[in-house]
């Protein structure tokens, strides 16, 4: 059995050799520990070894999770499906939102921002593949959401988040990344510096073609169980 301490470590070393071979520099590609179905306690196991970046899918499950772990400094990333009447306690208990998908619900999210905490980092997710059953905006509706989203005040807008269908290998990995990185920068947003791409099966197409964060689950916890 390999232990978390040791996953952990070969997913760094991945990392770096990724960065390495794609020119990028090191530290350059932010990890994002993907924690969705695992205990606090992997989740602690992970923080004490340095890790401060954690992702959550499923609302009920983070809050549960950040309650159990409100002594540690952990930035919450909110990386999951949104619907329009949960945004309140995303708002108030996440530092980024990856999978914003609609004007409506960044519009509640500006709105439901405390005044407290600093604006939402917002990831705006795009459906590069273009798969029907897949949540995202298409690319040709990017232009216009971020125009909208960049207006709204309490928010942040950070860059963009992909989740391409699985591809086999290597090549065919890199297409959809690198079509989004090139109308994201098309777009002339310097503040447009989050590209949110990559996982564990795929991290060295998304580092190549310019990830600047990874959201790694399985090759960090383990497998999860079937949903
Ligand atoms: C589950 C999940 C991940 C992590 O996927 P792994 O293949 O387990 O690394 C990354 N991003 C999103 C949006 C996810 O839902």
């Amino acid at each position: 059995m390999v232990s978390i301490a040791g996953r952990f470590a070969a997913v760094r070393a991945q990392l770096r050799d990724a960065e390495n071979a794609a020119g990028r520099l090191p530290g350059s590609v932010q990890l994002l520990a993907v924690s969705k179905t695992k205990p606090a306690a992997d989740l602690a196991a992970v923080y004490r070894l340095g890790q401060r970046h954690f992702g959550e899918n499923y609302l009920q499950e983070a809050l549960k999770k950040q309650q159990q772990l409100a002594a540690f400094d952990i930035s919450w990333h909110f990386i999951g499906p949104i619907q329009s009447n949960k945004t309140r306690p995303i708002a108030e208990n996440f530092a980024w939102v990856h999978s914003v998908d609609r004007l409506k619900i960044a519009e509640r999210l500006s709105e439901q921002r405390p005044d407290h905490l600093p604006p939402l980092n917002i990831c705006l997710q795009v459906n590069i593949s273009d798969e029907a059953t897949k949540s995202g905006i298409s690319l040709a509706e990017l232009p216009d959401l971020v125009r909208q989203v960049e207006q709204l005040p309490r928010l942040r807008l950070r860059g963009v988040m992909a989740i391409p269908e699985p591809a086999a290998d290597f090549e065919a990995q890199r297409i959809p990344y690198r079509r989004l990185y090139q109308a994201a920068t098309a777009l002339h947003r310097p503040q447009l510096d989050t590209f949110s791409f990559g996982m564990s099966g795929d991290l060295l197409a998304a580092v190549t073609e310019g990830a600047t964060l990874v959201r790694i689950g399985t090759a960090l916890f383990g497998a999860r169980p079937s949903q």
